[in-house]
């Protein structure tokens, strides 16, 4: 097989070593006799797991113990519609800060239960860049504020938590992990596993547990957080496998030095990047400075008539999925933590390489 760094924006790459882990105990998980796709969810074998699981992303997060940390289906997509039902607790408002295309969504599905009030709205600087704090509108009658730290098509990122008196729902799908993380300033963290976490099937929910319990009435029973935080997210059964490989990727993280090691290696691959596109005229991104992503990094071509053959000729270096989000166009380098530097010294070497002979 040849080694490929692999930029997809998600499903996105797993750490290797993550990798070779699956791969050796894919057939029998312990000394169970079965894989763990195979065995039950019910079985002690599992349950070890999935507690050990449970506390290593406590440990990672420093997760305080009136939070309550449920392992869901559904993506982040239903948790927009998750949230209102169970956030509003018998308001008729919410905040929503708009910073791009998954606050769009969240919007769109908050806006079936409740009205929304948007604190501010980055639409106007086409997702480049968000207005500063004190300008925003807070409608102090909201039930909860809702924002996306990072926006994955962007590449637009907060650089801090914004601070209200109401609960605070974040949608980090594609910044889990990246950084350390104070999730006491939160109601609710929320993550699509197939970014920062493991494969896509699971979706973590981290909520602080005085906010569980008063949902809108007549709602789907899997609709209520209550219902997997009483049943340690066992109410029904679990994508088995996507909790397996999100317990070896914290293992993993824990081992390669936690949040802190990951987010200065972060830190400098993304820092390494936007270097190779300031310093050249053939590279540009529009993203505000401070507020770029660590973890998705968007450049277009000056002359976008060389996309194609950028695509063509990167692929064919073992540098995959650069191609970027339609609404963008040009490419996008998707560096999550499973990302070595590496990949991103062997990416910028190739854009200087294809600079040279195109630019
Ligand atoms: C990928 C992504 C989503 C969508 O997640 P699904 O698991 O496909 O529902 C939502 N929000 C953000 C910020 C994302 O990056």
């Amino acid at each position: 097989m040849n080694k490929a760094y692999n930029f997809s924006a998600g499903p996105a790459m797993l750490p290797a070593d993550v990798m070779t882990k699956m791969q050796s105990e894919l057939l029998e998980y312990g000394n169970s006799m079965a894989s763990v796709m195979e065995i039950s969810h019910r079985g002690l074998d599992f349950m070890e797991m999935s507690q050990r699981m449970e506390q290593d992303l406590r440990d990672l997060m420093d997760i305080p113990n009136n939070y309550k940390v449920l392992f869901m289906q559904g993506g982040a997509s239903s948790q927009f519609s998750m949230l209102p039902i169970n956030l509003l607790r018998g308001k008729s408002i919410a905040n929503y800060v708009n910073t791009g295309q998954w606050s769009v969504k969240a919007i769109a599905e908050a806006d079936r239960y409740c009205d929304v009030h948007i604190c501010t709205d980055s639409h106007s600087n086409g997702y480049t860049d968000i207005a500063d704090f004190d300008d925003w509108s807070i409608d102090d009658n909201g039930a909860y504020l809702h924002y996306t730290p990072n926006e994955t098509i962007a590449g637009l990122e907060f650089d801090y938590v914004p601070e209200v008196d109401m609960p605070v729902a974040a949608d980090m799908s594609s910044t889990i992990l990246s950084r350390p993380c104070d999730v006491s300033k939160y109601g609710v963290i929320y993550a699509g596993a197939q970014k920062n976490i493991g494969p896509s099937g699971l979706t973590v929910v981290i909520i602080r547990d005085d906010l569980i319990g008063r949902v809108i009435k007549k709602q789907p029973v899997l609709f209520d957080y209550s219902t997997q935080a009483n049943n340690n997210s066992m109410y029904n059964t679990p994508s088995t496998f996507p909790w397996y490989a999100a317990g070896l990727v914290f293992q993993w993280i824990k081992d390669s030095g936690g949040l802190t090691n990951m987010a200065k290696v972060n830190k400098e691959k993304s820092q390494q990047l936007y270097t190779k596109i300031d310093d050249s005229d053939f590279y540009s991104n529009p993203i505000n400075p401070r507020y770029r992503s660590w973890m998705n990094v968007p450049f277009v071509l000056a002359d976008g008539s060389l996309d194609k053959l950028f695509l063509e000729k990167s692929y064919n270096a073992n540098l995959l999925a650069l191609k970027g989000h339609k609404s963008v166009g040009g490419m996008r380098a998707s560096i999550y933590n499973a990302m070595p530097l590496e990949g991103v010294k062997a990416l910028i070497e190739f854009m200087s390489d294809f600079e040279k002979q195109y630019g």
